[in-house]
């Protein structure tokens, strides 16, 4: 039974900036007074007395009781079921943004002055890693997401490049999905989210009123005119695979 218990949230190794796939473990163990156990199936937490938390901590000696505890019939522990490999990655490529808006998570779009925008190397590397777990005939998809994606237009475009090439040689599909604020979108923007099958989502707040008082930018205020001004861009209306997300979005 030792080597099923790993006390707290080990950390996990990294390969290339990328999180090596390893058996989650089965059981965390949380000193305190009382000490707790979560069973990651069934997300089930219990206090236990001291003696017993130390046997588990020593050699995870009576393991088995807890794992089994209250569920007689469970299916197998999560543990033991294979990953199925991912049709689908979603890329945080800036943990940075434009604008400031009030109710941020992100500490109005500053990050704790901390931002970050991912590196060509790690995407790529992400879409390789996507494409070896992709069959032939099979769609994936990349996601992008930010902060806002637009910032670090360079990666989101090798991206899409790299993607669709990989997409080509192993004979497979791709599309693509992003969410924005929409206002650092160019006309060259526009092509791409045209050219590729793309899903995009606009943010925007209510109505202009409502969005510019609590969506800030940091050094304008034409924010929601220029998202319009992407609604009424022909060459995406008319003929964009992206143009029915648009619409729905730029009302
Ligand atoms: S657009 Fe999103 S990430 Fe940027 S400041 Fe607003 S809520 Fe935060």
């Amino acid at each position: 039974m030792a080597g099923l218990v790993v006390l707290g949230n080990a950390s996990q190794p990294v390969a290339g900036d990328l999180i090596v796939s390893e058996p989650p473990p089965l059981l965390h163990l949380l000193p305190g007074n009382p000490p707790l156990v979560l069973v990651v199936n069934g997300s089930r937490l219990f206090e236990v007395d001291v003696e017993y938390f130390d046997q588990l901590r020593q050699d995870g000696e009576g393991a088995e009781e807890l794992l089994n505890f209250g569920t007689p019939l469970a299916a197998p522990a999560t543990g033991n079921v294979p990953l199925v490999p991912p049709n689908a990655i979603s890329l945080n490529i800036a943990q940075s943004c434009n604008l400031s808006c009030s109710y941020c998570y992100a500490d109005e779009g500053r990050f704790g002055k901390h931002p970050v925008l991912m590196s060509k190397k790690v995407a790529l590397a992400a879409v390789d890693q996507l494409f070896e777990g992709v069959v032939p005939g099979q769609r994936a998809t990349v996601g992008f997401i930010g902060g806002e994606p637009f910032l670090n237009r360079e990666v989101l475009y090798a991206t899409v490049e790299h993607a669709s090439k990989q997409a080509r040689s192993s004979g497979s599909r791709v599309g693509f999905s992003v969410t924005t604020n929409g206002t650092l979108l160019t006309k060259a923007d526009l092509g791409l989210l045209r050219d590729h099958s793309f899903a995009v989502s606009v943010s925007l707040d209510g109505s202009g009123e409502i969005n510019d008082r609590h969506r800030r930018a940091r050094n304008a205020r034409v924010r929601v005119r220029r998202a319009r001004d992407a609604r009424c861009d022909r060459q995406v209306m008319d003929r964009g695979r992206a143009s029915g997300r648009l619409r729905g979005f730029l009302l």
